[in-house]
């Protein structure tokens, strides 16, 4: 049986509307044996609620089960003097390291949602604090560098403007946390105990889902669901190992992969 690397917004559900079939998909990937993870960049809600959402409209998920950005943060941050621009509902989780206002080691940017707090959090004030310790010689860090999500109501801009806009300013590059970063896919596999080989990566985002995992060696399943666009997947080049419809016909297709 499979290590399965599942991505949530986009392929379980699009601003909490599942995706027809979706949990019953995950109900059968379970009965089937295989282990799953499920792998987000989500950057405004703490791991426990996001596991209580998803329980809320029908999934049967753990939050142990979820990995999520901050805690990625957590742990490559720990000890660290950190300036963090965040959504405050995930300060919570930002253990280990040391919150200032200046003097920092390093700037962490979170990720936007469509809530007035996005704006005071990337107000010109902060950004202009992040670029100064920049300056002084902070390292950059990000959640993840998502150009846009998906919502019912469609795409709105994501937090990757924020930090390719600092990026630029102050001559620097961010380390990514969240996926596609390497090191996230490596967590998920040693959770689950599993080489790349045994893995699969299932999303939605040809960036940061598929050639994310791609590069870590992991066999990736894209869905036509979520942010996928038929033109953004014809012009990027990569190419995963199946194309699915949606969620709901990966536990018959897997089936065929023995
Ligand atoms: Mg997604």
């Amino acid at each position: 049986m499979a290590a399965i690397l599942i991505d949530i917004d986009g392929v379980l559900h699009v601003s909490n509307e599942p995706i027809p079939g979706a949990t019953g998909a995950v109900r059968r990937l379970r009965e089937s044996g295989h282990r799953l993870r499920f792998l987000t960049n989500n950057t405004t809600c703490p791991r426990a609620r996001l596991a209580e959402a998803l329980r809320a409209i029908g999934f049967d998920i753990g939050e142990e089960e979820l990995q999520t950005t901050p805690r990625a943060a957590a742990r490559a941050l720990a000890g660290r003097r950190v300036l963090a621009l965040t959504m405050s509902a995930i300060v919570e989780e930002l253990e280990g390291m040391e919150l200032v206002g200046e003097g920092a080691d390093a700037v962490l940017l979170g990720g936007a949602d469509e809530t007035e707090e996005t704006g005071r959090v990337f107000s010109y004030m902060n950004l202009a604090r992040a670029f100064a310790e920049l300056e002084a010689g902070a390292e950059l860090y990000c959640l993840h560098k998502n150009r846009w999500w998906q919502t019912k109501h469609g795409p709105l801009l994501d937090a990757g403007a924020f930090v390719a806009g600092l990026e630029y300013a102050a001559g620097t590059h961010a380390t990514t946390l969240g996926k596609p970063s390497s090191a996230f896919f490596a967590a998920a596999l040693e959770a689950l105990d599993s080489d790349p080989g045994q893995a699969w990566m299932v999303g939605d985002d040809i960036e940061s889902d598929i050639r994310g995992a791609q590069l870590h060696g992991i066999p990736t399943v894209l869905l036509r669901t979520g942010k996928f666009r038929p033109d953004t997947f014809d012009r990027s080049g990569v190419r995963p190992t199946v194309l699915l419809s949606s969620i709901a016909d990966l536990p018959e297709w897997l089936a065929t992969q023995r």
